[in-house]
């Protein structure tokens, strides 16, 4: 056994406590801030089998990760997902991983919401931009309101307590419903974040107009609620606020406006199992190649992850008047 640590540091002294893994870059809708209409999807044969995802994700909560985030594209429509999800709730028996999450557009729940809960998932983010369903069309271009509705009532049967709305704000398409969608959130007894929209990867509308930043939607929230800043954090980038007479607060993810990467500890692996070091930066390792090139030789994969922290950089800085320079959509990155 060679002398491999039980933390990931990084250069910065930054414990990696948190992975997010993109499962697929596939998804069944197409919002407007994510993918353009037309998608080229990656060849089947460049994805990590579900099996590879398992033995890379055991890797990093050998050595110290906490926290796994499953995302995509939407990571319900990849086949076999209840498998997956089986593998990684039995991790936390035997590793470090104390919380396995999924971010999800909630359109599969109804689908899957109970085998999730069997398989030991603990939290449930769904994104949710609108509850008009002809906006909720416009802005998911293929999805159905009522779906995701549903989606959520099945997480809710199916026993998930913490469950957070994730909602992208956009100037001219949803801003009116800031309000709402927080309504709807804590009626449900739910967390909501807001998130910025992000300039990843080339989309068909011209993200600076679009950009609404968490101050104004901050600014909307007040007229309507008594919000206290919060300490709370869940180990991820939002800032939350506590709801006055609620269980509930509202959160916001900031990455223009409150930069927030002194205090990441998180790392990021593509739908190819390329590690990334930072979602603003293109600072990357092929960690497919080492498991293709070593096949289930455990040690060689976690070098390789000790490794990578030597090229984790300091920060990120986003500019959304300019042209992206992340080529990569969010769903390849995994949101
Ligand atoms: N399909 C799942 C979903 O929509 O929740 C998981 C993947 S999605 C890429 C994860 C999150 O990223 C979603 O909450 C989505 O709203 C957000 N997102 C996607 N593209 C974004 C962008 N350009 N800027 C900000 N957030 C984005
Ligand atoms: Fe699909 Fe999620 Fe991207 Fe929307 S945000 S297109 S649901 S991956």
């Amino acid at each position: 056994m060679s002398d491999l640590p039980t933390q990931l540091v990084d250069r910065y002294g930054r414990k990696v406590t948190y992975v997010r893994m993109s499962i697929t870059d596939r998804c069944d809708f197409r919002c407007v801030y994510c993918m353009d209409e037309e998608m080229t999807f990656m060849p089947r044969e460049k994805l990590l089998t579900l099996e590879e995802i398992v033995f890379l994700l055991r890797a990093f909560c050998e050595l110290g990760v906490e926290k796994v985030r499953i995302t995509g594209g939407e990571p319900l429509v990849r086949r076999n997902v209840d498998w997956l999800f089986k593998q990684l709730g039995e991790l936390k028996a035997t590793t470090a991983l104390k919380e396995l999450t999924l971010t999800t557009n909630g359109s599969q729940l109804p689908r899957y919401a109970e085998a999730l809960a069997e398989a030991g998932v603990d939290r449930i983010n769904i994104s949710l931009d609108s509850l008009d369903a002809d906006k909720f069309k416009a802005l998911t271009r293929t999805g159905e309101l009522q779906q995701v509705l549903d989606g959520i009532e099945a997480a809710k049967q199916a026993g998930f307590k913490r469950i957070k709305l994730n909602a992208v704000i956009m100037k001219g398409r949803n801003e009116n419903e800031i309000v709402d969608l927080a309504e709807f959130a804590i009626n449900n007894g739910m967390d909501i974040s807001y998130i910025e929209e992000m300039p990843l990867g080339h989309v068909d509308h011209d993200r600076g107009e679009s950009y609404c930043s968490s101050d104004e939607v901050l600014e909307a929230l007040q007229g309507h609620f008594s919000l206290q800043p919060s300490i709370a954090t869940t180990g991820g980038p939002s800032r939350y606020y506590q709801v006055a007479d609620s269980q509930n607060r509202i959160g916001f993810i900031s990455p223009h406006s409150h930069n927030f990467c002194s205090s990441c500890n998180r790392v990021r692996v593509t739908t190819e199992g390329r590690l990334l070091l930072c979602l603003g930066q293109e600072h990357s390792m092929d960690l497919r190649d080492v498991i293709r090139r070593y096949p289930g030789d455990m040690d060689k994969l976690k070098q390789a992850i000790v490794k990578s922290m030597d090229i984790k950089p300091e920060g990120h800085d986003f500019n959304i008047e300019a042209k992206p320079v992340i080529f990569r959509h969010m769903s390849v990155t995994g949101g």
